[in-house]
């Protein structure tokens, strides 16, 4: 059964599953390599909850009770008595790996792990852990607390009660799974991230601009964002490195990743966590940078 829940990165995704895990009443350690982004992640969950209570969705006493299950640690070593390890650190492979590794000899043997990669192979993750088949991907949508949706991904080796005890949780925080199969960005970025490349690729050729892009698909096709405004939610260094996965993955040139998104990702121009991407976030109404 899990009570305790380890989260490594407090980026955007690692403050969200913290929020969600512990309002719904599990304990939760959430480390970073950063003490700064730690504190950052307590201040945007703590702001995340208030906006909650004002609309009467938490009350204040739940805000106060899910905060105190919250504690935060640099390193790994408060993760020994954890039920689960989600994984949410960068979408880079090379850093994953790492962590699994350094992770593992922490952890109690009957421990489960979980990565919130959005397109990185399951069965080459779980390779590198001493528990394959306690290793599975549970991926969260942007923003936590509000998407109902988690992508459930076994790897070759999963087994089913992994499978049934990460399906159990997620209903339990109150979301509604899908699984996929372990294929390259599995469903939901295998569909959405070339929509965005291809947005991009419509900016880099001069089709249209930032906003005439992003107007056209919100009133054109009835979406909620536009596609670059999305880009900057999820982070261009994130959409670029599922792009990367899906053209080394599937070989096909359908999914080279755009000129411009690269540039802009070099640039460190990498979205709204960034404060600029293809929006400048200084202004009070973010303002198209071409
Ligand atoms: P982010 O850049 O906001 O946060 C990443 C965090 O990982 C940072 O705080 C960084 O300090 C930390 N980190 C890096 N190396 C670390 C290490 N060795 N140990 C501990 N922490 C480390 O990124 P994000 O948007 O939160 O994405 C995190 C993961 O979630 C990625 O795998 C991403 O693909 C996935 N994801 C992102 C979205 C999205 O919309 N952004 C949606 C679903 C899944």
């Amino acid at each position: 059964m899990i009570k305790r829940i380890g989260i490594i990165g407090a980026g955007q995704m690692g403050n969200g599953i913290a929020h969600v895990c512990a309002i719904n009443g599990y304990e939760v350690v959430l480390a970073d390599v950063s003490q700064p982004q730690l504190d950052k992640a307590r201040d945007v969950i703590d702001r995340n909850m208030t906006r909650q209570v004002k609309r009467k969705l938490i009350t204040e006493a739940d805000k106060k009770a899910a905060l105190g299950r919250i504690t935060t640690a640099v390193g790994f070593g408060a993760f020994d008595d954890c039920d689960l390890v989600i994984e949410a650190a960068t979408e880079n492979e090379e850093v994953k790996r790492a962590i699994l590794k350094e992770l593992c000899p922490v952890l109690k043997p009957d421990a489960l792990i979980a990565t919130n990669t959005s397109s990185i192979s399951i069965t080459r993750l779980a390779a590198v852990t001493d528990r394959p088949s306690k290793f599975m991907g549970m991926h969260f949508m942007n923003p936590v607390p509000l998407m109902k949706l988690v992508e459930l991904i076994r790897g070759l080796a999963t087994d089913e009660a992994t499978y049934h005890t990460i399906k159990e949780l997620a209903e339990k925080l109150g979301k509604t799974a899908a699984s996929a199969e372990d294929f390259p960005a599995f469903i939901v970025n295998r569909i959405l991230l070339p929509m965005i490349n291809e947005a991009v690729y419509t900016l880099y050729e001069g089709v249209g601009s930032v906003e005439s892009i992003d107007t056209a698909m919100k009133l054109g096709a009835n979406h909620p964002m536009g596609p670059l405004e999305l880009a900057d939610f999820i982070g261009l260094d994130t959409c670029l490195a599922v792009m990367q996965v899906l053209y080394d993955g599937l070989a096909d040139s359908k999914y080279r990743p755009c000129p411009l998104l690269v540039k802009y990702v070099e640039a460190g121009w990498v979205g709204k966590k960034s404060g600029r991407g293809f929006y400048d976030y200084s202004t009070e109404k973010p303002t198209p940078t071409r």
